[in-house]
């Protein structure tokens, strides 16, 4: 039918589909930003204390509510789901560690074979649309630029970008300033300061930008420090609205407080209790929070994996075990996490261990640094109690996304939301 003879014939807009959703490119310059460890109460807190005017436009004006994160609630997880659209199951990263039966080791998940899928980042610059993927951890970069053509780095090794690689020669120049140093949140407003150049200055129209957490894992929410990075964060924001841009905002996961009323870290170390019940050298205890780029939480979080490696010692018994030891509040085997969680089963261990809130999961004592905390307080992630994070769009929903908004959220419809449910 040609529609052209009345008149009214309508340019379509182009889209694409990835893992089973289609995403339309989008009206608007849009901005997704992954706000790492950007628990509920962060931003409660800021909005009481006034320092987030333009969050609290976005919240007032746009739509905001509370999305569960996938889990564990780690930071790859989820930055993973988030570019793809779907959970572990399909995109195959439950973690940033996984310990390979066939040989014993313990391997880095996005070193290994990467995403099963291809991310909507990738989907929108097959139909044209100029994309870029700006993150704080370079660790996170070949994930989220995986068969993108962009623009892609991260703010760890922004000097080093070129034009070949990443899309851009040397993205210190596109900032303006140069590459924070390592482990310093400059990494997270870098990040941003890069997203605000991009899309003010018309060289992208869907940009995807991860922070880092150095901040939440070392300061509460409503704290001078926290509240002066929200600040931060807030002015860019403002920026990136002033373009004109549609901005979406969500978090990998939460962050709370696993210290006791002294300001010790509360850890139920799994690896020594089950030694004790069976004797040593019978399972391998995987903490997937483990991190090169983040010592400070010394590689303790919510949620940690047990691998019966004695084909002699029962899996039932190891599970009752974790399951009454103090500081865990859940315990499962494997596959009932990976069918409750939507989790890769084949990644999973023989038993799952969730951490009690307030409760931190390691493995032995001594495979764990705890002076990396330096006198403060463990705050970490990585269980069902730092699942909810803020989902919050600077525009109304259309009809069709205020009835889908009615049901359960996760994280990783930021983007469905951003570029098809927004007026
Ligand atoms: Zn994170």
């Amino acid at each position: 039918m040609d529609l052209s003879l009345d008149g009214a014939r309508t340019q379509a807009i182009p889209a694409c589909t990835v893992n089973g959703r289609t995403y339309s490119a989008p009206r608007r310059p849009t901005a997704v930003i992954c706000y790492d460890g950007c628990d509920p109460a962060y931003v409660a807190a800021a909005r009481a204390a006034g320092v987030v005017p333009h969050l609290v436009r976005m919240m007032d004006e746009g739509f905001a509510a509370t999305a569960l994160a996938a889990m564990p609630t780690f930071t790859n997880p989820n930055n993973v789901s988030i570019v793809c659209g779907a959970p572990p199951s399909v995109h195959g990263i439950s973690g940033n560690y996984y310990f390979d039966a066939a040989t014993g080791r313990e391997i880095m998940m996005l070193d290994a074979e990467g995403m099963r899928t291809g991310t909507i980042l990738a989907g929108l610059s097959g139909i044209g649309v100029r994309v870029a993927a700006v993150t704080a951890k370079d660790k996170l970069l070949k994930a989220l630029a995986k068969d993108l053509d962009g623009i892609a780095f991260s703010a760890e090794r922004a000097d080093a970008a070129t034009q070949e690689g990443n899309g851009i020669e040397d993205a210190t120049r596109l900032v303006g300033r140069p590459t924070p140093a390592p482990y310093h949140p400059d990494l997270s407003l870098f990040v941003l300061d890069a997203g605000v150049k991009l899309v003010t200055e018309g060289k992208v129209d869907v940009a995807y930008l991860s922070l880092s957490d150095l901040i939440q894992h070392a300061h509460a929410p409503g704290t001078a420090e926290a509240n002066a990075f929200m600040k931060a964060v807030d002015d860019r924001v403002g920026a990136l609205l002033a373009a004109g841009a549609t901005v979406g905002i969500v978090a990998d996961h939460g962050m709370n407080d696993m210290a006791d009323d002294a300001g010790a870290a509360r850890v139920a170390y799994l690896a020594d209790t089950i030694d004790a019940a069976f004797g040593a050298g019978r399972v391998r205890v995987i903490c997937p929070i483990t991190d090169p780029f983040v010592r400070h939480h010394g590689a303790l979080g919510g949620f940690v994996r047990v691998h019966v490696t004695d084909p002699a010692l029962p899996v039932a018994d190891v599970l009752g075990t974790v399951a009454g030891t103090e500081g865990v509040g859940e315990a499962m085997t494997g596959a009932d996490a990976a069918a409750r969680f939507d989790l890769p089963p084949e990644r999973e261990g023989d038993v799952v261990a969730i951490a009690a809130p307030g409760f931190a999961l390691g493995a032995h004592r001594a495979d764990h640094d705890l002076s990396a905390l330096a006198g403060t307080r463990l705050r970490s992630h990585g269980g069902l109690a730092e699942q909810a994070v803020p989902f919050i769009l600077s525009h109304p929903l259309n009809e069709a996304y205020r009835a889908k908004a009615s049901g359960p959220l996760r994280n990783y419809d930021i983007f469905d939301f951003a570029l098809n449910g927004v007026i």
